[in-house]
């Protein structure tokens, strides 16, 4: 079941993903925005760590939902109040440890939420892109009797393969939109962010 330790354990590997990637980022972000996605994630995901450092979870809720609080506050960018709101959404939907299939209605819900303030849709080139494919694997997965493992590891191999196809797309939202036909030909930062989220929550479950 998907509980507490977890949650802080998903968190706590998405820092380090973040950290060790935040190059990466910066560099794609650089191509086709202000350079910035890596520099506000590690910020974002530290504070997250550091809020939870004096939390006593009531469930894999809280922590997640706290997480969420945490980059909406401490990450101006957009990628901030984005996945700010959506593990804010997959965190109220998780009460509770939870089975895979909970945890594939939780994850479906920050999806809405991203969809709900950043009205992207597939094919805009954001982390709409990545989000979408991982969230309709985990619930497949998860609908054939998946294991944690198991589904988060066909999210994460779906966000892999989502980020990818985001290359020959032409932004629509956000600042590579600015960009117009200039904006094909590179990985949208944010879907490749997404990409690590999911990677590590395969890691950890597994
Ligand atoms: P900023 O663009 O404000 O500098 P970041 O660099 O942190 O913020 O994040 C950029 C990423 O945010 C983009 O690569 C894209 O994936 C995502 N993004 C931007 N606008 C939207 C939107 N309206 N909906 C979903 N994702 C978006
Ligand atoms: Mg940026
Ligand atoms: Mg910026």
């Amino acid at each position: 079941l998907f509980d507490s330790p977890l949650a802080e354990a998903w968190i706590r590997a998405i820092a380090a993903a973040v950290e060790e990637e935040q190059a990466r980022l910066t560099e794609l972000d650089s191509a086709i925005g202000d350079g910035d996605h890596g520099s506000n994630l590690q910020r974002g995901f530290a504070a997250a760590l550091t809020a939870l450092d004096g939390l006593q979870p009531t469930g894999p809720g809280a922590v997640l939902s706290k997480t969420g609080a945490t980059l909406i506050s401490k990450v101006g960018g957009a990628s901030g109040p984005l996945y700010g709101k959506a593990f804010r959404a997959i965190g109220a939907a998780l009460p509770e440890p939870a089975d895979p299939a909970v945890l594939a209605e939780a994850l479906a819900a920050g999806l809405d939420a991203i969809r709900a303030l950043g009205k992207a849709e597939p094919g805009d080139k954001t982390i709409v892109d990545a989000w979408t494919p991982a969230v309709a694997a985990f619930r497949t997965a998860a609908a054939a009797g998946a294991t944690l493992p198991e589904a988060a590891t066909a999210a994460a191999d779906a966000a892999d393969q989502g980020a990818r196809d985001t290359v020959p797309l032409q932004a629509r939202k956000g600042r590579a939109s600015y960009l117009g036909e200039r904006s094909i030909g590179h990985q949208d930062p944010g879907a490749t962010s997404t990409a690590l989220l999911f990677r590590t929550l395969a890691d950890i479950t597994s």
